[in-house]
């Protein structure tokens, strides 16, 4: 499928007549245009959704079935891996080289996950003795069943579209729920080419319906639907307060991947060199829109004002630009509302008299270039140290020691990832347990892979995804009594 061809089937997709442009955030114009599917699609999605789970041909289709559906699923994003990478890097203007090297990843989740269609089972347990409302029992043979939820409504962000929409679409079609799958506003195109995949693969009709819109009409459609059981949201923590209410009619259960100010401990003992490298590329990569990003880093007095220097450094060297600019490494932001928003906490930090060593400007070309920027003098009081800004903004404070730098970095309202880069093993791990985040990386930086749970600590999630973790989470569990 050419982009032509993806662009004119979003174009036919029914919607309400509203219409959601798609800005090239490299070039500042419009790709195109499409229709917002609205409450209407999000109706017609659920009936689809349901007449599919209830007919069985996906929920009750034997594991081993279902496992080679779900490979073959993986080889088809192998085979249009390039096409994939084109999309999401046009789409989201990030350097199509990492656009493409997260195909091969999201390919692996549909494997992964393809592998725990067959081993979905719960536990027996003989009861020896036990009292009933009626009586007491004894001799009692219980065992445990992994149930689908039924139809989810799996909603997903822009940062990493194929990425994004096989972490959620891989566990739910492994448990065997049918699903309604929201891709983000900023990004449907690769979602087209995907939901042609799973057809393709074989997923049966009505399985896997992708709806494309505006969160506050789909989105919202989806999350108060009576029909839908569960909802798996990834996105901002203030939009996943809103999804935890819209969610309460009928007690959806919700799962919620949200956002982060994850922290970056250097001490003294560090290797510095490796560190500096990867705390810097740890925010600036993908211009600092990864959830996992560490926007606080805290350096070891001794090595403070060398590692500001270091991260400096590799800020004004990286070279920013769209995946068509040869030698770049970093893209844009994804949209003018969304550098508007980055420029707004560095103002701020500027009127409160923060230190800005570099950057701290959008770049003078077209395109939501921001420069990596990197500040100190933040206290834990601004903005800059609380919310979570979702661009190439770093701030750089000194500690002195482990209780200073834990206090420090646990002062957030969020917990999804923490880091600490230090030679003293016993401490690495003692930081581990003292960190407040649902990862914790140790001389090592935006790591995660998906045969570990991930999730988030405090306002950045309520459940988990990959690993096994991630596949129960569609699944519910039934407790059945036999008497023998
Ligand atoms: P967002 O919350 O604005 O939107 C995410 C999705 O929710 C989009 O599909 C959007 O259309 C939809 N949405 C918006 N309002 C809605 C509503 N009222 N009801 C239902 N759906 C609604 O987030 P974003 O700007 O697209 O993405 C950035 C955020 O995502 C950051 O906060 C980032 O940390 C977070 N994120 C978290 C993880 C994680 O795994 N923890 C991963 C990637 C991104």
């Amino acid at each position: 499928m050419t982009v032509d061809n993806i662009l004119a089937e979003l174009n036919r997709r029914p919607g309400t007549g509203e219409t959601i442009p798609i800005i090239n955030p490299v070039t500042e114009e419009t790709i195109t245009e499409f229709a917002d599917g609205g409450a209407a699609a999000v109706d017609d999605a659920v009936a689809r959704a349901r007449a599919s789970f209830d007919s069985g041909t996906w929920s009750a289709m034997p594991g081993n079935e279902r496992a080679k559906i779900m490979w073959r699923i993986a080889d088809l994003i192998d085979q249009n891996a390039d096409e994939l990478a084109a999309l999401d890097s046009l789409n989201t203007g990030m350097n199509y080289d990492q656009a493409r090297s997260i195909m091969g990843t999201s390919a692996e989740v549909f494997r992964y996950y393809g592998g725990w269609c067959t081993k979905l089972n719960g536990i027996a347990h003989d009861v020896q003795q036990t009292g009933g409302i009626t009586g007491a029992y004894s001799n009692m043979h219980a065992y445990t069943l992994k149930e689908p939820y039924g139809v989810v409504g799996l909603i997903f962000p822009w940062n990493g579209p194929v990425f994004n929409a096989a972490a959620k679409i891989g566990p739910a079609l492994a448990a065997g729920c049918s699903m309604i799958a929201k891709p983000a506003e900023e990004t449907p195109l690769s979602a087209i080419l995907l939901e042609r995949i799973l057809a393709e693969a074989g997923v049966p009709d009505g399985v896997v319906n992708m709806v494309t819109g505006y969160g506050h009409t789909a989105g919202k459609a989806l999350t108060e639907h009576p029909d839908v059981e569960k909802i798996a949201f990834t996105g901002s923590t203030e939009v996943g307060k809103q999804i935890l209410r819209a969610a309460s009619g009928n007690l959806k259960r919700v799962m919620l991947e949200l956002g982060g100010k994850s922290p970056v401990l250097i001490y003294d003992d560090a290797d510095l060199e490796t560190a500096v490298t990867m705390a810097a590329m740890g925010i600036f990569i993908h211009s600092g829109q990864g959830c996992i990003c560490g926007s606080r880093i805290f350096v070891q007095r001794g090595v403070y004002e060398q590692v500001v220097e270091g991260i400096s450094m590799v800020a004004n060297g990286v070279r920013l630009g769209g995946p068509d600019e040869e030698g770049t490494l970093i893209g844009p932001l994804i949209s003018e509302k969304q550098m508007h928003r980055v420029m707004g906490f560095v103002d701020e930090g500027r009127r409160n008299g923060v230190d800005i060593v570099t950057g701290g400007e959008r770049l003078e070309r077209r395109g939501y270039f921001v420069a990596p920027t990197v500040v100190t003098d933040v206290s834990p009081d601004m903005s800059l140290y609380q919310q979570e800004i979702f661009g190439p903004v770093v701030a750089v404070m000194p500690f002195d020691d482990d209780d200073e730098v834990v206090a420090l970095a646990n002062n957030s309202d969020y917990g999804l990832a923490a880091t600490a880069w230090t030679k003293d093993i016993g401490r690495a791990h003692r930081l581990a347990k003292r960190l407040q985040a649902g990862t914790v990386t140790l001389n090592c930086q935006m790591v995660f892979d998906h045969s570990m749970p991930f999730g988030g600590y405090k306002q950045s999630g309520w459940g988990h995804e990959w690993g096994r973790d991630g596949v129960e989470s569609y699944l519910q569990t039934k407790t059945v009594y036999a008497q023998l």
